[in-house]
């Protein structure tokens, strides 16, 4: 049984700290959003008044923040007078970032944690609310090999599959680079998919032609983004659930950002990016991605 600092009670966060208090673990959380506090203590947490008064005993922290500036504020605070959450951590305590955020962000936490004594994972994942919920998130770990060997047993409790991908910042590059090409693979599908069916053919004949043939990916085999052609998906529930295109639309802000910063070439990432980015301003945030299938008309591409 550990003692847990719990930073960030959202729509993921919520689910993982319950399954950490499932798992037998003290669990101390904070959330800036009362109401998110108060489900938390329901189901036998304990709620902190601050973040500060959340790590007080912890021998592990943990956060789950929207974004990059969230996750700098919360540990290295105001630069001049150094009062990010790190300064308050006993020396040997493990801090996991599950956040979704720019790798430079997770460096400098990492660096900053290395000067203090602590040890650092970032460890975004992949998954979604239901893999949450279900305790079966895949965590895509950046940090040392002392430090991950550390962070698994704690992640094991929330996620089925945990990966170490390399230092710190290790996690969040990898993560960027699968959502990057899970963009390509949807829209190119979609693509593909409507072109045939704008030609005649039945999306579910054609459906079962690519998969088993060259084109075969993951979007063809269990996410078909055409309503009907395969139960169970978010296209055949009204692009319901899943992965909303405004998230793909952050991660590949994320992927694009860093591929300028190493001045890799994305051609095919930065028209996916292009064509999520148009599908959202178009209303469509808030369904789920394979729903960029109903982007592709001969109107609208
Ligand atoms: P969310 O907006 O539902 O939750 C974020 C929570 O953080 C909110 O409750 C907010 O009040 C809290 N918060 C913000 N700043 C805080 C602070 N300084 N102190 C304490 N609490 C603070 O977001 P989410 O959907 O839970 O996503 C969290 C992260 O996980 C994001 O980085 C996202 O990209 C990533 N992610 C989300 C999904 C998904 O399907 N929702 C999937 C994979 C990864």
């Amino acid at each position: 049984m550990t003692n847990i600092a719990f930073i960030g009670l959202g729509n993921m966060g919520g689910p993982m700290a319950a399954n950490l208090l499932k798992a037998g673990h003290n669990v101390v959380a904070f959330d800036l959003v009362k109401t998110a506090l108060d489900e938390f203590v329901n189901i036998g947490g304990v709620a902190a008044r601050s973040a500060a008064n959340a790590v007080e005993n912890a021998q592990v922290v943990i956060s789950m923040l929207p974004a990059g500036k969230h996750v700098a504020g919360l540990y290295l605070g105001n630069e001049q007078e150094k009062n990010g959450l790190l300064t308050l951590l006993a020396k040997g305590c493990l801090v996991i970032d599950s956040s979704t955020i720019d790798a430079q962000t997770s460096r400098s936490v990492g660096l900053c944690a290395n000067d203090l004594g602590i040890k650092f994972v970032d460890a975004p994942v992949s998954g979604g609310t239901a893999g949450a919920k279900a305790g079966t998130l895949s965590f895509i770990v950046g940090g040392e090999v002392e430090a991950f060997a550390l962070a698994e047993p704690i992640l094991n409790a929330m996620g089925k599959n945990i990966f170490h991908a390399g230092p710190a910042g290790a996690g969040q590059v990898a993560k960027m680079c699968n959502n990057m090409l899970l963009s390509v693979l949807m829209a190119g599908t979609s693509e593909a998919l409507r072109m045939g069916v704008e030609n005649g053919l039945d999306a579910k004949v054609l459906s079962d032609i690519m998969v088993k043939s060259s084109g075969r990916n993951w979007a063809l085999e269990i996410y078909n983004p055409v309503p009907g052609v395969m139960d169970g998906t978010p296209a055949s529930n009204d692009y319901q659930g899943g992965f909303m295109v405004d998230l793909m639309n952050k991660d590949l802000g994320l992927a694009l950002a860093a591929a300028q910063a190493s001045d890799s070439a994305v051609p095919m990432g930065q028209k996916a990016a292009e064509l999520f980015k148009d599908h959202g301003a178009e209303g469509h945030g808030r369904l789920d991605f394979s729903s960029i299938y109903q982007h592709y008309s001969s109107k609208k591409v």
